[in-house]
């Protein structure tokens, strides 16, 4: 197939350049996201291979069908940015990549944990400065603490096994129950109880209609003072202005996220040269028990070559017009 690939960065290129002669496919790679503007690139090819901020939207997929490219290869577990009603309903073809690492997503949700737990963050740039105080580096023992795992499919469950293994109390909410997690003694409860109970809380569920600003006024009241939030999963799942009142009036203690709001036109760029517009990202970093990444939390070798193959493999798939594997349907 001939794929026209979008918001590439070094690292994709690199893996799936590494695949891809195992497979028969030409990728063009295109630096640029897929919106309005870039979507006239994908014209002369099969299908387009597009990640979590190439936002699928009605008027996309119209363009994108008027030029007969019907074919969509996400390179990623999320498809919130995807408008599968309209795609069923133009006839387009669409597959993910389920699972590339869950371990990967849940290592970066402990890292984010133990850095706020631990202050490391502060600590690196001190000992920089040749800083050598400990003063206000007071850190809590995660060992014995409650965890509350929000969305237990698979980077959830690897969440709660590690939580597990650190001596927590491990509390879970879900639509669906693991058994494989109650056997190793996780208790499901009800999400108001989960947040009323847990010291460290961790969002592992996707973004939907049900789960959008899931993190808002009403629910970070009813959590422990002093509690850290943990969001590698999507932005949107904590309303932003709500959890910088809770950060002021220190009801929550911590905040790790990976994932942000107003992401979309922010991340996966280099703009340490620009002058930052979004106000609410720039009062979080003000804090200092809140910690920031870009949407990393995938980014490992391993993720990365899962990525690739299962990616060029859904493609062969397409191609041959089979049943996909990993499709992504509309649901009503
Ligand atoms: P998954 O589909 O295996 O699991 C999602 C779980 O959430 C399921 O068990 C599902 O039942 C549950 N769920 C759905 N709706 C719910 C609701 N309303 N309340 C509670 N639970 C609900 O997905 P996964 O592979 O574990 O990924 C989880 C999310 O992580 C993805 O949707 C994606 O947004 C995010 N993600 C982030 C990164 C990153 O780099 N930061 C990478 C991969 C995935």
């Amino acid at each position: 197939m001939r794929v026209a690939f979008f918001s590439t960065k070094s690292y994709d290129k690199e893996s799936f350049n590494h695949h891809l002669p195992d497979f028969n496919h030409e990728l063009t790679y295109f630096e640029p996201k897929l919106d309005i503007n870039t979507v006239a690139l994908a014209k002369g090819f099969d299908a387009v291979c597009s990640f979590v901020n190439d936002h699928l939207e009605e008027k996309i997929l119209n363009k994108l069908s008027e030029m007969n490219v019907k074919n969509i290869a996400l390179r990623c577990a999320g498809y919130n940015q995807v408008d599968l009603k309209k795609a069923a309903e133009l006839g387009f073809k669409i597959c993910r990549v389920p699972a590339y690492s869950p371990e990967a997503v849940a290592e970066h949700a402990l890292a984010l944990l133990m850095s706020l737990s631990r202050k490391t963050h502060k600590a690196y740039n001190r000992v920089r400065e040749n800083n050598y105080s400990i003063d206000g580096l007071t850190g809590f023992n995660i060992h014995g603490k409650t965890a509350g795992v929000i969305g237990t499919g698979a980077i959830g469950r690897a969440f709660c096994k590690i939580m597990n293994g650190m001596g927590c109390k491990v509390l879970a909410y879900d639509i669906y129950e693991s058994d494989e997690l109650k056997d190793l003694g996780v208790t499901y409860l009800p999400l108001n109880e989960l947040l009323a109970e847990s010291d460290i809380i961790s969002l592992h569920c996707p973004l939907t209609s049900d789960t959008f600003h899931l993190v808002n006024k009403d629910s970070l009241a009813q959590m422990k003072d002093g509690v850290t939030v943990i969001n590698t999963s999507r932005g949107a799942l904590i309303e932003t202005k709500a959890v910088i009142k809770a950060l002021k009036n220190r009801k929550v203690g911590n905040l790790g996220i990976d994932v942000y709001e107003q992401e979309e036109d922010l991340f996966f760029q280099n703009r340490s040269e620009e002058i930052l517009q979004d106000e609410q990202i720039s009062r979080l970093m003000g804090f200092p028990n809140v910690l920031i990444t870009g949407h990393q939390a995938f980014l490992t070798n391993e993720a990365l070559a899962h990525i690739a193959s299962t990616t060029l493999e859904n493609l062969d798939e397409l191609e041959a017009g089979k049943e996909l594997t990993n499709e992504v349907l509309w649901q009503e």
